[in-house]
Parts: C-alpha cells; structure tokens; sequence
C-alpha cells in the first residue's frame, strides 16, 4: 500500500447477524417518497420516477442489536425528524441492471433510520439548493446490524413502524413501497454504476415528525428485529 501524505480514514463498517465478519460501506443512497402516504403528507401526489439523494458512508450510526445508540442532537436545526426504513446492502452492483438483476445483487437488510433536518431541508427545496446539509450531517444514518438475505428471503412485505417514548408515530407495510427495492435499485444503476458495499434506504412510511433530547426511538421491521436510539 502506497505511504499516505495524511492517515486514511477508516472504512464504515457495518455489524453482520449472525458473524464477526463486518460488511464494508461503500456509498449511501436514499430513495426519497416512496411509499404514497409518505408522498401525500409532503405534499405530492401520483406515481413519479424514483429520486435519490446520498449521505457520506461516515454518516453511518452503528447499533448493535441488543443496544441502544445514541445520537447527538445535531446543530443548526430545531426540527429534527425520524424516517425508519429499510435499508437494501448490496454484494455485487453494475450499471443498467434489470429488476431480476437488481434484486440478486442484494446481499442483506438491515433496519435504518434517515435522520432529516427538515426545517434546512424546506429551506433547500424553498430556494432550489442541495439537500446535503439536511440529510447528510454526521451520525445521520443510524443503522442496526445487516440480516444476510440468505436467511431473511427477499423482503417485498412485512410491517415496518417506529415508536418515540412508546407512542406510534409511523407504521406501514414494505409492500406498500410505490417502487420496489429491486426496482429502486435497477433504476438507480441507470444514473450510476453500483458495486459491492452500496447500501440503499429504501424511504419511510407516513408520520414523520420532531424528535427532541432525551426521546428514545424504537424502529421494527418483520423479520430483522428492533433498532433503539436514544437522541442526546
Ligand atoms: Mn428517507
């Protein structure tokens, strides 16, 4: 390996159920509205090609499964909103693949959590600027341990819900996704050549909404256990 003019970062590595092997993080992309419910109560309406924005792999919030992460309240906002989905882990990628072909690059799911600035993101959309600021701030992308597909099958239904302090707050199912994830990923690879180590957040359900300090956080998706965050 050549000498480094600086340390290299470290790689984001991501918790595997089940092994002490990890899974390396290469690039994180995020479907945005892609269940209706979701897209009405941001105010949208019909079927609209699948968009993506991204966060930094060094976004990630690793939480083991029997834990509880915690995450710092993040600066320059004051409406900070919880997004639980689920998040597709690909083992192999390409360019232009077909839905069949999407779907056998997945190599696992784990459940994820696409923190979200809001009040910076309405001002992003209200002046026509990025979202970074708004989805990609550090520790943004809490995520629990990956779950092999090999064991959980493909994952085209199930509930999906968080609570906050025990309340409900978001709660559907993934086959109300209006595209599928290996759809998602199919059309995602016509923008950009995937490869191994790309992860998918796959968007979130209606009910989004404020998190403050001291809220604790429990994400569920059938078949991949419970994701509990505290926000400090
Ligand atoms: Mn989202």
């Amino acid at each position: 390996m050549a000498d480094t003019v600086i340390p290299c970062p470290a790689a984001t590595l991501l918790a595997v159920q089940g092994t002490p092997a990890r899974f390396p993080v290469r690039r994180i992309y995020c479907v945005g509205r892609n269940y209706a419910d979701h897209a009405r109560e941001m105010g949208h309406t019909g079927r609209e090609l699948p968009f993506f924005f991204a966060k930094p792999a060094d976004a990630v919030l690793n939480i083991a499964a029997d834990a509880e992460g915690v995450l710092p309240y993040p600066p320059l906002t004051s409406d900070l909103h919880h997004e639980i989905e689920l998040v597709a882990a690909l083992g192999s990628g390409g360019r232009d693949l077909s839905v069949e072909q999407a779907a056998a690059c997945i190599w696992g799911y784990a459940i994820g959590l696409d923190m979200t600035r809001r009040d910076l993101q309405a001002e992003a959309k209200k002046a026509g600027r990025p979202w970074d600021a708004a989805k990609g701030f550090d520790h943004s992308a809490p995520l629990g341990p990956l779950h092999p597909v090999a064991e959980t099958g493909p994952m085209t239904s199930g509930h999906i819900a968080l609570t906050v302090n025990g309340q409900s707050r978001q709660s559907g199912d993934l086959s109300d996704m209006i595209w599928s994830v290996p759809e998602a990923i199919a059309y995602l690879s016509t923008l950009f050549e995937l490869q191994a180590g790309d992860l998918i957040f796959t968007g979130t359900p209606a009910g989004v909404g404020a998190v403050v300090a001291g809220d604790r956080l429990e994400g569920r998706i059938d078949g991949l256990g419970t994701l509990k965050l505290r926000i400090a």
